[in-house]
Formats: structure tokens, C-alpha cells, sequence
């Protein structure tokens, strides 16, 4: 078994006992972007000096402001099944919860996309519980479809990724074949004691089974693929060290480790109670794993939900948040309720703007909000893209094309206040590219994006 127990609680153990001196070396290897032990990332995890601290967050900002700029790609989960057979004690579709259960038909996933598409995603993540009866390999394909090929007046959802619960090669075969982007499942907790203790008598269950659906997905021949902790349930300085390993794993067995990692932090939910979980992280602790994760796996997409308010989003956006959902509803045909007014969320969503503002407060915070899924679409996955982002060539892509996808949203969902915002930030952001060439092409296709052209990419 990968995730050696006993290992990372001696490291974490070792670690407390390191002195100033040994904690500087670290935060100095860092800061020179030498690759970190496992044994530097448990020292970082047990600083517990403010400057330290402090030191090691302006650490974070600037890998992340050399490798992302200062870009931040907006996303939207899609809830169309809470039938669940499993009984997580933190979730609010757990088999215990009695409600009116459904799934969406076709008619309605349609409406779902035309509603997100609307708000100007380009982007979602389609969420599902588990259900082999209700809810098998068949609809959910058949909802992928349906999304792909759902086109509103203005656009369409360019890329999916999906977040099912773990299965076999062959399905994960028939996902990749839909063309999915990347396949996202959290672990929830590394730490088996506690993944038996909150996931009692369930599929989900198998820890062994739910940690090695990667490897079965990339033998499927699924490059991208997302994990995920929710923290909360156990000691975050595990579950980072944890995460650490299985990203390893998947490097030396497959080629490449995650492509994203997502933080949702454990929050109150129908049926559960926050007092229950002894392990719950508390505002600086978060600010500290996202920094880590930062240092730790540079390269890899970090992922933030509207479970977490606007100042927390906008604070961790600094320290190493690549991805953030925007105007989320976290329920089954939750876009169309939502509308009518009414709300059915799996958990409580704390950020509830819209992503118009989203967009907005993040061009007034210097960010460049992208709706990009160029990679994906022109082959850039796995391996291919790890080494465009290390090399750096990454940079020549993702800048224009997010400007690109800014300006589509301009025009077409935005109104005058975010014109003048984006039309200021694009100029900005153009005098920085370097190479004349790309420059040139950029601002020739933000015309003709404002000529009523779509889809330009680089
Ligand atoms: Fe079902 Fe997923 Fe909720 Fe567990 S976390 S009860 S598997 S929907
Ligand atoms: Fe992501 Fe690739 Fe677009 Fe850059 S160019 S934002 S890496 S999809």
C-alpha cells in the first residue's frame, strides 16, 4: 500500500522537533524552487511561528504568481443525481437522509446547461452520488452527451470533468471515450481508520478500492485526473503528507501525478453535525495547506469551492488557488431552483455571488479570470501537458487565452462596468507578453472576438 501510516506519523513526528535553523533551510529550498522531501514538506507543515509562517505564504504567492500569473479559471459543478447507497456520515445525500430523491432526464439536464451557459460557463464539473441501479455508467454517459451537445444562443460547455464514484477500467474506458476532461474523485481521507469509521457499511467503503481507482483510470487511459481531502474529518498534516504520496505514486507508475487538487473543507450538512468531527481546520490552518500544496506540487491546478465565503476565496487566490467555481448551486436541478427561488444544496454554500461579480472583483483584485479549456481541446493532456507547464511555454498559451475567453464573456454575458474593467486589464496584460508575435495575434483576436467571432485559441 502506498500510503505507508506508519511512515507519515513518524515524519510528522520527526518534524516537531526541528529547530529555527532547519525550518529556514527549508523555507530557503523552497523559495529557490529545489525540490522538497518528505521529510522538508512535514517541517513545513509543523510551523507554527508566525513569521515563519509568513514567510512561507509570500513564498507560495510568488511560485504561484511565476507559474499562473496572475490568471484564475471559474468553473461550475452540475448536480444531476443525488441517489446515493453509501451513508457518509458528512454528506447531506447519505443513505440515512430521507428525501425525495431523483435524477435529471435529458429535458432537464438541457435546461441545467442553458442556465449555466447563461451565466457564461464554459467549464463544469458533474457531480453525482453513488448508485449502481439508479444512477449506473449508462446515464451518466448519456448525460455528458447531452451536455456536450446542448447549445445555447451564445455557447457551449467545452469541457466536462467528472466526478464519479470509483469504478472499473471499462467504465472508466467509456468515460474516456465521452471525452470527459478530467476525472475528479476526492479521497475524503487518507487516514483508514477514519475513512472506515465515516464511511460505515457502504460501497464506498473499500478504502483499497477507492484509493487505487487512478491507477485504474489511467490504465483506462485517463491522463488527467483530480484528487481531493475533504478537510475535517482527519489531521490535515496527514492528509497533505498523504496526498503527497499518492501523487507520487501515480508519477512513478504512470508518468504523471495529479493534474488538480481540490480542498473542500468539511461543512455543516443535513443530518451531520459539525461538533461530531474533531478535526476541523480552522481559517489559518487552510491558509497553510493551500501554501504548501503550492510549494510542494507547483505545477498541478489547485481547486476552490463556493464552500468557502468570498474574503477566504480571495485570500487563498493568493497564496496558490488556481481554480474557483462561481455562482454554484451544490443541488439536483439546483440552476432551474435557484431561479424559482428556492435551494436544495449537498452542503452550505457560503459564496452565492454571481459569477458577473465573481469576474468583477477578481479584475479589481488584479486577476485575469479565464474560461480556457484550450488544452484539453487540442490534446494538450497527461505528460504532454506537464512538460509545456514545466518548461514555462505554458505562459504563451494560458495568458492570451485567457483574455480571449474573458472578452467572449464580456460580450456576451457582461455588461459596461465589466467592459471598461476587462477592455483596462487585457491592455495591461498585453504590454507584459513578450514575444511580439503572440502579442500581435492576441489583440488581432480580441477584435475579431468583438466582431462576434467565438472559440479563438491559441
Ligand atoms: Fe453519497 Fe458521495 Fe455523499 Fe458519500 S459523499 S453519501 S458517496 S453523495
Ligand atoms: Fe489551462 Fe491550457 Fe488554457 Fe492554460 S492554455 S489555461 S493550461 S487549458
Amino acid at each position: 500500500m502506498f500510503i505507508d501510516h506508519e511512515y507519515i506519523e513518524s515524519l510528522l513526528k520527526e518534524a516537531k522537533n526541528a529547530t529555527t535553523e532547519d525550518i529556514a533551510e527549508v523555507l530557503n529550498k523552497a523559495k529557490d524552487r529545489r525540490g522538497l522531501s518528505h521529510k522538508d514538506i512535514a517541517v513545513l507543515l509543523q510551523i507554527e511561528d508566525k513569521t515563519q509562517e509568513e514567510k512561507m505564504f509570500k513564498i507560495a504567492g510568488a511560485i504561484k504568481e511565476s507559474i499562473y500569473g496572475n490568471r484564475v479559471v471559474v468553473f461550475a459543478p452540475l448536480y444531476i443525481s443525488d441517489y446515493c447507497v453509501n451513508n457518509c456520515t458528512y454528506c447531506g445525500y447519505r443513505r440515512d437522509n430521507k428525501f425525495s430523491r431523483r435524477k435529471l432526464t435529458k429535458i432537464e439536464i438541457e435546461e441545467e446547461v442553458k442556465l449555466l451557459e447563461k451565466m457564461g460557463h464554459k467549464r463544469l464539473a458533474l457531480e453525482v452520488g453513488e448508485d449502481p441501479v439508479n444512477c449506473d455508467i449508462d446515464y451518466v454517459l448519456e448525460a455528458i452527451d447531452t451536455i456536450y451537445n446542448t447549445q445555447n444562443e451564445k455557447g457551449n460547455i467545452r469541457r466536462i470533468n467528472v466526478n464519479i464514484a470509483a469504478t472499473t477500467v471499462e467504465n472508466y474506458r467509456r468515460l474516456k471515450e465521452a471525452k470527459i476532461g478530467t476525472y475528479i474523485l476526492f479521497q475524503e481521507t487518507y487516514h483508514k481508520p477514519t475513512y472506515d469509521k465515516v464511511h460505515p457499511k457502504s460501497m464506498k467503503g473499500d478504502y483499497e478500492y477507492h484509493l487505487t481507482a487512478f491507477d485504474r483510470a489511467m490504465e483506462a487511459g485517463i491522463e488527467d485526473v483530480g484528487g481531493g481531502v475533504l478537510f475535517g474529518l482527519s489531521d490535515y498534516k496527514f492528509e497533505v503528507l498523504a496526498l503527497m504520496l499518492h501523487n507520487e505514486h501515480l508519477e512513478e507508475n504512470y508518468g504523471v501525478g495529479f493534474h488538480t487538487i481540490s480542498v473542500p473543507r468539511l461543512k455543516k450538512a443535513e443530518g451531520m453535525n459539525l461538533t461530531d468531527f474533531p478535526n476541523l481546520v480552522d481559517d489559518n490552518s487552510f491558509k497553510k495547506i493551500v501554501t504548501i500544496l503550492r510549494i510542494a506540487v507547483p505545477f498541478t491546478g489547485i481547486i476552490l469551492s463556493t464552500r468557502e465565503s468570498a474574503q477566504m476565496r480571495r485570500e487563498l487566490i493568493k497564496y496558490g488557488v488556481s481554480q474557483v467555481s462561481a455562482g454554484s448551486n451544490t443541488g439536483v436541478g439546483g440552476y432551474k431552483e435557484h431561479e424559482k427561488g428556492n435551494s436544495v444544496d449537498q452542503f452550505d454554500v457560503a459564496d452565492h455571488r454571481s459569477p458577473l461579480e465573481v469576474l468583477k472583483e477578481l479584475i479589481d483584485d488584479k486577476h485575469l479570470p479565464s474560461y480556457c479549456t484550450a488544452c484539453y481541446r487540442s490534446g494538450r493532456t497527461g505528460d504532454r501537458f506537464m512538460r509545456l507547464a514545466k518548461s514555462g511555454q505554458i505562459q504563451n498559451v494560458c495568458a492570451p487565452n485567457a483574455m480571449m475567453t474573458l472578452m467572449e464573456f464580456v460580450m456576451d454575458y457582461g455588461d459596461e462596468e465589466l467592459y471598461k474593467k476587462a477592455e483596462a486589464l487585457i491592455k495591461e496584460e498585453a504590454d507584459k507578453i513578450k514575444r511580439e508575435d503572440i502579442k500581435k495575434l492576441l489583440l488581432n483576436n480580441i477584435e475579431r472576438i468583438k466582431m462576434g467571432e467565438r472559440d479563438l485559441y491559441v
